[in-house]
């Protein structure tokens, strides 16, 4: 038995949150079927959401005051100061959205979290 990587140092490198050696991803943002390294099984990997919703308030938490000091303080036209924000946010959110999901995956692994059924309740 591999002891379990800490989550967060898994997540953020793509790897797998059992062993912490297999990537975790097959594409861009899809999931694996299994580890190639242990064989954990990543059918049930499913972070929603969750990781588009922090991308979206880490990034805009950056590139706010990214276009308010290109336009008020370096007075930058307004076209250029827009462009250099928009592909900005473009570029972060493409980099951060992988290490995000797989972080977020690493913490649903560990914590064995999955969706309520409703055996749960019976
Ligand atoms: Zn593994």
């Amino acid at each position: 038995m591999i002891a379990s990587p800490s989550p967060w140092a898994a997540g953020l490198a793509s790897r797998c949150p059992a062993c912490g050696k297999g990537p975790v991803f097959a594409g861009y943002l899809k999931f694996r079927d299994s580890c190639q390294v242990c064989g954990a099984d990543f059918r049930s990997a499913d972070a929603g959401d969750g990781p588009a919703v922090f991308v979206i308030l880490f990034v805009g938490a950056i590139v706010a005051p990214e276009l308010i000091i290109l336009q008020f303080v370096l007075d930058l036209p307004d076209w250029l100061a827009l462009s250099i924000t928009i592909v900005s946010a473009i570029v972060l959110c493409l980099a951060l959205l992988p290490p995000f999901k797989a972080t977020l995956f690493a913490l649903q692994w560990k914590h064995k979290a999955r969706e309520a059924t409703h055996a749960d309740f019976e």
